[in-house]
């Protein structure tokens, strides 16, 4: 197979896959170095291109766990799972070192993914508070004047005090046995300790309660997610725990 690459804005080559490789290895083809071979429809970054040697194979891109770019596996470093660029390399061994990066491989689960798992579980708990409130409901529209009554008030109050207690159980139970609730579970996420072990139900209890804290802060304790390097909320810093993808 002939390869191409370009180079200060013009086409070298052809180049056999070896000369490629040798060019990769003294570090005039990167990962951002455009390259073309025959059968690509078009020229495309060598980092999307360089494992699949194998023409057709779907090229997998591993990314540096530290800085997010994806990199060509030739221009990484593997710890265990985790890939680290060149560059990132220093920090993340220096990290190891000081005991600030855990030894294992942890995929944190990233913002978006842990909204979606959130929003799950609120659609699957707004089901159920909509059965519960349906009686209410009915009785508003059929009685509206008993409506402000004491009684009606009561019931009302009731019933949010056993909504309150099932998404108490719900997190507590799910996260204690499972480490997710189902909307993590659907998500392909997980709870666990910063050392990769359970969390066990006494901490998801009281991580339900530091999550409302998080809900307090106008969300801002679940968006700290977006922007923590472990992908911590608010009530994971509370609560000393990490979500992963399971
Ligand atoms: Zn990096």
């Amino acid at each position: 197979m002939n390869w191409y690459y370009a180079r200060e804005g013009r086409q070298v080559g052809p180049l056999s896959e070896q000369d490629l490789k040798l060019q990769v290895a003294a570090g005039v083809i990167r990962a951002d170095t455009l390259v073309w071979h025959e059968g690509m429809a078009g020229w495309q970054a060598y980092g999307s291109v360089a494992s699949g040697t194998d023409a057709g194979a779907p090229a997998s891109r591993p990314t540096c766990t530290q800085c997010g770019r994806a990199f060509a596996p030739e221009e990484m470093i593997r710890f265990g799972d985790r890939w680290v660029c060149a560059t990132c390399k220093p920090a993340f061994v220096q990290g190891l070192k000081e005991g600030a990066i855990a030894p294992e491989q942890f995929r944190y689960g990233g913002f978006w993914l842990r909204f979606a798992a959130v929003l799950i579980d609120g659609i699957i708990m707004g089901v159920v508070g909509f059965i519960l409130q349906f009686p209410l409901f009915l009785k508003m529209m059929t009685a509206p004047q008993e409506t402000g009554s004491f009684r009606w008030l009561g019931l009302q109050m009731l019933l949010n005090l056993i909504k309150f207690v099932l998404s108490l159980g719900y997190e507590t139970w799910f996260v204690g046995a499972f480490g997710a609730t189902p909307g993590k579970m659907v998500c392909g996420l997980k709870v666990v300790m910063p050392d990769g072990s359970k969390i066990g139900y006494a901490r998801a209890l009281a991580r339900f309660f530091a999550k409302i804290i998080s809900y307090l802060t106008l969300c801002i304790g679940f968006v700290m997610a977006a922007f923590d390097d472990e992908k911590r909320a608010l009530h994971d810093r509370i609560c000393e725990t990490r979500v992963v993808k399971s």
